[in-house]
């Protein structure tokens, strides 16, 4: 019976495509049609079904049972049209199923631990099949996107994230383990909804969510050793940052919204600059937002200014951030924030508006959350301002984006280098010129660096990785021209592994890399270790002897 069982959960590797051979040997036949498809006919039944629907919401549900009932042409899927498929899978249509999550579920995927699991954490990653994980993304649901807190309904993005892991940089999916940790949710919705799949209570802010937290790392290096990647997403403002300077030294771990983040922005930052022929240290940056995404982006391009020459206070007064409650000036003290807090302007502004007009920035970065703040006034002061305006509107999913990118374009006549955390279509003005936004988001970033850490053996995660892969170039002179400040979403497993390849020959050239022996041509070991969508064969490897050696003679 176990056995018959488990044959038939071996469809999921290929459905239709198995060999009549592979079927009569594994004794599946007749549990399949007769026909023997190939996966290009897979992939054409699930393109056609999927162009029928128009709702976003059943089109993720449509992809991710293909990920459940067959992996190899999910992600075949995924690379055939990454472009159109990545916003469902990902960024914005993966923040609608987040907020839907108990409504729209079908089966489980990922660990869940909850705060009741305390003190049997290890029992439960125990529990997973898996015994050879190398990297792993957790969320605590308290900041989901620009959504604010989902609780366990954010397991999502982890599993959204690592969709990306593979699809753009071919780590193997079984190697890759999502995790949401419940401590309970402080979003009201939720403890009503009678579909919502965490603990029924407020989020614990007390030392047992410190301790579950430890408890976690400890079990999951624990199992997988020390060297397991630990993504951390979506974490809550104060959490993040504290899990980030608590672990960085102690486990090889990163925090994907303040590191990854500051990587992508820094990236296009740096392809502006290309563009408008202007150095890094001549702009002044203008915050909207002074969180995760804002700190983690303002102190790499901290770190790339003083690389070009000027000291960290010079760069420091090169940037300024305005949040709730307005801009950030001395007369206020949080942490993290204190570098970027600076002498009040006389005149200190008081909306976003009268800081872009008084301060009068090269650039701006939306990254607040909070809906549509880079208001038709601020854009047009940033045109009347600058020759060629950069405007980053960051914050995800599509509908907290600071600004649309029609509104950017439009306003500053096509001046303006926008870019965007999830997609825009591209935008044609009146006078017929086109242009296609670029797309601001870590995924640039990464998956590639994740790549590079795992083939790499690496214990810790520097803030210099980062910088490393925002250095990497990607973008063609005449892609610049156009005004492109990101490569084409369609060419990003290339540039996931042009940064993985970047990444591991600093890592090796920093003793940062453990993995033995180094691997001479970097680029050649990492191409052979993509992981293939292509089905495999199950036949035993067949051949004949000839028979007088195997009897006496
Ligand atoms: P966070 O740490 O909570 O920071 C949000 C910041 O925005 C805080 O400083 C907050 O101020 C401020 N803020 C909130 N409402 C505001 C308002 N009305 N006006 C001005 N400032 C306001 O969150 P985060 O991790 O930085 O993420 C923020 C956004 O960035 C999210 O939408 C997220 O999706 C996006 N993001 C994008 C990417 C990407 O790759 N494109 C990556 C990471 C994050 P208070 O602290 O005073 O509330
Ligand atoms: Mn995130």
């Amino acid at each position: 019976e176990e056995i018959k069982r488990s044959v038939l959960s071996l469809t999921k590797r290929k459905g239709m495509a198995f060999t009549l051979q592979e079927r009569q040997m594994l004794g599946l036949q007749g549990l399949l049609p007769p026909k023997i498809e190939t996966q290009d006919i897979q992939a054409l039944r699930f393109h056609k079904n999927l162009a029928k629907m128009s709702d976003p919401l059943e089109k993720y549900i449509y992809i991710m049972g293909i990920q459940e009932r067959n992996e190899k042409l999910f992600y075949r899927i995924l690379q055939d049209d990454i472009e159109r498929l990545m916003p469902i899978v990902y960024t914005p249509t993966v923040g609608l199923a987040c907020s839907q999550y108990g409504h729209i579920f079908r089966r489980p995927k990922g660990l869940f631990i909850s705060i009741s699991d305390r003190g049997h954490i290890r029992s439960i990653v125990d529990n997973w099949p898996e015994t050879d994980v190398k990297a792993v993304v957790v969320t605590d649901g308290e900041r989901i996107l620009g959504l604010g807190d989902l609780g366990v309904y954010g397991m999502g993005i982890p599993v959204g994230k690592l969709c990306l892991y593979t699809a753009c940089a071919g780590i193997r999916p079984d190697k890759c383990l999502p995790v949401c940790i419940d401590v309970g949710t402080d979003n009201l919705t939720l403890l009503k909804d009678p579909f919502y799949m965490g603990l029924y209570q407020k989020r614990d802010r007390s030392q047992l969510y410190d301790d579950l937290i430890d408890e976690f790392m400890e079990a999951i290096t624990d199992r997988y050793g020390h060297n397991t990647l630990i993504q951390f997403e979506d974490f809550g403002n104060h959490n993040a940052f504290r899990f980030l300077r608590k672990y960085r030294e102690k486990y090889c771990t990163f925090n994907d919204d303040i590191q990854g983040t500051a990587a992508v922005a820094l990236a296009g930052m740096l392809a502006a600059q290309k563009v408008v022929g202007k150095a890094i240290t001549e702009h002044k940056v203008l915050f909207l937002g002074a969180g995760e995404a804002a700190l983690g982006i303002a102190n790499l391009i901290v770190m790339a200014m003083m690389e070009s020459g000027i000291s960290a206070e010079e760069a420091y007064k090169k940037i300024w951030m305005f949040d709730k409650y307005g801009l950030l000036v001395q007369v206020r003290v949080y942490a993290n924030q204190e570098p970027f807090m600076h002498q009040p302007p006389d005149q200190v502004p008081k909306t976003f508006v009268d800081a872009v007009n008084v301060l009068q920035p090269s650039a701006i970065i939306g990254v607040a959350g909070a809906g549509r703040l880079f208001s038709h006034d601020v854009i047009k002061a940033m045109g009347s301002i600058n020759e060629r305006p950069i405007i980053f509107a960051l914050s995800n999913p599509t509908v907290k984006a600071e600004c649309t990118a029609e509104e950017a374009y439009t306003l500053t006549e096509g001046r303006c280098l926008f870019a965007s955390g999830s997609p825009f279509e591209h935008v044609v003005l009146k006078d017929g010129r086109s242009f296609k936004p670029g797309q601001g988001n870590n995924a640039y970033i990464f998956p590639g660096v994740a790549l590079a850490v795992i083939l790499s053996g690496v214990r810790h995660i520097s803030d210099k990785v980062f910088l490393e892969a925002a250095l990497t170039d990607q973008l063609t002179n005449e892609e610049l021209a156009q005004g492109r400040l990101y490569p084409p979403l369609s060419n990003i497993k290339e540039v996931s592994i042009c940064i993985a390849v970047k990444v591991m020959e600093f890592m090796y050239a920093n003793n940062m890399a453990f993995h033995y022996p180094e691997p001479a041509d970097k680029n050649h070991y990492i191409q052979s270790k993509i992981w293939s969508y292509e089905y495999e064969s199950f036949m035993p490897d067949v051949y004949d002897w000839p028979v007088s050696m195997a009897k006496p003679s």
